[in-house]
């Protein structure tokens, strides 16, 4: 029996055998609509799920990755090996001094808009992001000037000995678009976010609520609508990387059914029929282009999952799972 057959047993065992999903296809499961199979895939609802399952792949020795939303990800074609957990947890609490504690699961934009109402500041920024609370620690999400790591003040871990611990923000190593724990590469045991402690200050829910909707109006101009992960590369030092992507020329370029948007260059759209492999290859003419016209790197903000075949991944891209 393969250890991906021992798991399936341990989790059949466990009760979960019906939740469990075999060779799912991880498409729908990302905002980009591309990537093939998982070989396991399974919706964690609560905390002490995922623990269980997390010590068991452990156990098992069977490679496996946490999801939150999927929208910042480019799975393979090829797909996942090993087991998928989709992050659902979802539950919440806010205490009369600002403090929140959420569940890694809960929607970021859902809690923006839910701290926005009760007068509370410093999530307004995010009301537009998609993705999970522990999706945006992970990649220190932040949009019209304000960041998770703004007011992240702890978050409770299942690290790599299968033991829960409690980090704190000066441990997080949070920088631009990153944390440490994006600096393991996914696939290699990367600790995993189960809880995240944020405190807000008390503000003027009016105020509060027209600066979100301010947001929200700029955003639906200014971001392209259909399949993608938000802005594929960071900013340069000197330079947005829709700046430079537009003045290399390719704003509009396709290849296969992907298209840098002719909206905004830092977009890369699926057209409805993308693979992976066209986004990737995209993903290496904007580099490329880039470098030689301005000698300026573009760094990915999303990160590449799955069973990528080594020659299809340019260098410069970050690679996960
Ligand atoms: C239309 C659109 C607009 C966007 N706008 C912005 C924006 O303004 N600013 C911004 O910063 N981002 C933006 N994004 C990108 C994305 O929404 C954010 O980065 C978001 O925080 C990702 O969260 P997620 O749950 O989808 O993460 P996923 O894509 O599911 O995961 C990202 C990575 O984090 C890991 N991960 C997820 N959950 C956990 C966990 N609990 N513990 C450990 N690792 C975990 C995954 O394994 C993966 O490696 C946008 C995306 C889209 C599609």
């Amino acid at each position: 029996m393969n250890a991906l057959t021992r798991l399936v047993s341990a989790l059949q065992g466990a009760g979960y055998g019906g939740r469990l999903l075999h060779n799912e296809p991880m498409a729908p499961h990302t905002s980009f609509g591309v990537g093939g199979p998982a070989d396991l895939f399974i919706r964690a609802e609560r905390i002490d799920e995922l623990i269980g399952w997390l010590r068991l792949v452990h156990a098992y020795a069977v490679p496996c990755i946490v999801l939150g939303s999927g929208t910042n990800i480019l799975v393979a074609d090829a797909g996942i090996r090993g087991l998928v957990i989709l992050n659902a947890c979802q539950s919440y609490t806010i205490d009369e001094d600002g403090r929140v504690v959420a569940e890694s699961g809960v929607s970021l934009r859902e809690l923006a808009r839910h701290t926005v109402a009760q007068g509370l500041e410093g999530l307004e920024w995010a009301v537009g992001i998609p993705g999970t609370v522990g999706g945006a620690v992970v990649g220190n999400a932040g949009a019209y000037g304000g960041y998770m790591a703004d007011v992240v003040q702890e978050t409770l871990l299942l690290d790599r000995d299968d033991q829960r611990r409690r980090v704190r923000r000066a441990e997080l190593g949070f920088g631009y678009r990153t944390s440490a724990l994006k600096r393991v590469v996914a696939g290699e045991q990367r600790p995993i976010v189960l809880e995240v402690m944020m405190q807000l200050r008390p503000g003027n829910a009016q105020d509060l609520a027209a600066r979100a909707e301010q947001i929200t109006l700029q955003r639906q101009t200014r971001t392209p609508r259909g399949a993608c992960a938000g802005s594929m590369f960071k900013r340069t030092q000197h330079y947005p990387a829709g700046f430079l992507i537009e003045q290399a020329g390719l704003k509009g370029l396709r290849v296969g059914g992907a298209q840098i948007s002719p909206q905004h260059a830092n977009f890369f759209m699926n057209c409805g029929n993308a693979s992976a492999q066209d986004i990737v290859q995209l993903i290496e003419i904007a580099q490329e282009h880039v470098w030689r016209d301005f000698q300026e790197r573009l760094e990915p903000e999303i990160e590449l999952v799955g069973a990528w075949p080594e020659a299809a991944v340019p260098e410069a891209i970050h690679r996960g799972g």
